[in-house]
């Protein structure tokens, strides 16, 4: 395996978390008894420019597809949404009785 960026042989190994389904990939209902696809998780870092990065062990186009859930940052919706839990998350924060003090 090469890295992506350098084209350096890559040797070292960042962390391993060993195998999981691709993130986002939803369950339809009626495939909640099937198995799932899981795919190795290890990732790798480049001794020469850093980048850490997976190995491509399934093409783009299989995980990337209509059942995709994307939660893009620009999407209007995403923007309202994650707007209003900060304004929750804030207001939460002010009525706690923890205080951050510096050191
Ligand atoms: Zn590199």
């Amino acid at each position: 395996m090469k890295c992506r960026h350098c084209n350096n042989p890559l040797t070292h190994v960042f962390c391993d978390l060993q195998t999981c389904p691709p993130s986002n990939a939803m369950v339809k209902p009626e495939l909640i008894n099937c198995q799932e696809t899981y795919f190795p998780l290890k990732t790798f870092v480049c001794e020469k420019c850093w980048l850490v990065q997976v190995d491509e062990l399934e093409k783009a186009e299989s995980i990337f597809n209509i059942t995709f859930a994307n939660a893009g940052a620009s999407s209007p919706f995403n923007v309202t949404f994650f707007k209003d839990a900060c304004i929750i998350c804030n207001a939460c924060i002010s009525k706690s009785i923890f205080k951050f003090t510096p050191m």
